[in-house]
């Protein structure tokens, strides 16, 4: 018979050796070779050479595979029904992609029951996570009014770890636009309140324009909550400049940049999200993620899971992407979908960070199966991540 005291005896600290390469995130040192790291209740008690590691609870050797934080997706729209290959293939065929096909996925979307999206969601949530995605930010924007944009916020807040308002996505078919921006920043905004940390709107031709994004940026940030702006995607636009007006966290997409957009990102705080598997899906240009860093810009990386243009959760292929054809280092690349990411979602630093592997992180971690992760460009294409921990925990 087991005892069953010695079963109840919680181990507080376990050390992780082994490790060939280990991607930090400190600053100057963003990757040590040979390390080692202890996990203490689900955060980084200690991180150095393995010739250095102090003794644990317990230990565990990963013979030589490298080690580095959780991705940190902070941009997809997960909490939609439908398909829309027909659109995809469309598009493949030289049709240009606009802001319309929203209502498509809107259509659906409204007509589905809570199960049918949240078992979408949670399909998308876990395939996420089994690629290494510890951190993962989702956004409203298929219901597009108060009773199906509640429902959306509502079942997003069950699965993911932050949820974004996007009311602000698209005009719906037969509405008034000044109506439609009237009611996303009053009784919309009012229901869905409980259930969302962040605000966003769509600033693009054939969405918002900029008085109808400032509106909502205005109510979002009155609300209490967080702000983000999709904004130049498809043209030159004001988005860059409204995110740096309000002090938004983040901007994403910013493939058409002109030179004083990239300046005002430069000398704010505001991070350029990129959303490479997009660009690709939709044949348009890459955006300008060298000429940002070299400005002094930052920027993150996420995968822009959604059914129209981006349909994808893997941040893998985008940091594959970046590297390859973007221009980025591996370092720089793999930065902007951890720390990036959680710099964009305001979780970067203190206590309880995500997207570093420092004294104090949370353990959210990826160990895969190659010694560096340079080979997440060497190898492109390969599944890499072998075992994924969150808070210390495997998963
Ligand atoms: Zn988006």
């Amino acid at each position: 018979m087991p005892d069953p005291e010695s079963e109840r005896v919680q181990v507080t600290s376990e050390l992780i050796t082994g490790i060939a390469e280990l991607t930090t995130n400190e600053p100057g040192r963003q990757r040590m070779d040979d390390a080692a790291l202890v996990i203490e209740n689900g955060i980084i008690a200690w991180v150095g050479s393995s010739k250095n590691a102090p003794a644990a609870d317990s230990a565990k050797d990963l013979d030589g595979c490298a080690v580095l934080p959780g991705w940190v997706d902070s941009h997809s729209h997960m909490v939609f029904a439908g398909d829309r290959t027909e659109e995809f293939e469309a598009r493949l065929a030289g049709k240009k992609y606009s802001a319309g096909g929203i209502n498509s996925t809107v259509e659906a979307t409204r007509a589905a029951t809570d199960d049918q999206l949240t078992t979408t969601l949670l399909r998308l949530r876990r395939e996420a996570l089994n690629d290494g995605t510890t951190w993962m930010e989702t956004k409203t924007g298929y219901g597009l009014d108060v009773e199906h944009e509640l429902r959306s916020a509502r079942i997003a807040s069950e699965v993911v770890d932050e949820v974004t308002f996007l009311g602000a996505h698209v005009v719906p078919r037969g509405v008034d636009a000044d109506e439609y921006v009237a009611l996303v920043t009053g009784p919309m905004l009012s229901a869905v309140r409980p259930y969302v940390q962040w605000m966003d709107v769509f600033a693009e031709r054939g969405a918002f324009d900029a008085d109808q994004s400032r509106a909502v940026l205005a109510a979002g940030k009155a609300a209490g909550l967080g702000l983000r702006v999709h904004g130049n995607q498809l043209g030159t636009g004001p988005g860059v400049q409204l995110a740096v007006e309000f002090g938004a966290a983040s901007v994403d997409h910013c493939n058409h940049l002109a030179a004083a957009d990239i300046d005002a990102l430069a000398s704010s705080d505001v991070v350029a999200t990129l959303l490479p598997a997009c660009d690709l899906c939709t044949r348009e240009p890459f955006a300008p993620a060298r000429d940002l860093l070299d400005a002094g810009a930052t920027i993150a990386l996420a995968s822009n899971c959604n059914p129209g243009t981006s349909y994808t959760t893997s941040m893998a292929f985008a940091v594959t992407t970046a590297v390859l054809q973007m221009g980025l280092t591996i370092d720089e690349a793999i930065w902007a979908a951890t720390k990036g990411g959680a710099t964009a979602l305001g979780r970067a630093e203190g206590s309880d960070a995500i997207g570093s592997l420092v004294v104090g992180a949370r353990a959210d971690l990826q160990v895969i199966a190659a010694p560096s992760v340079t080979h997440f460009a060497y190898r492109p294409g390969v599944r890499l991540t072998e075992a994924v921990w969150k808070s210390g925990v495997p998963v």
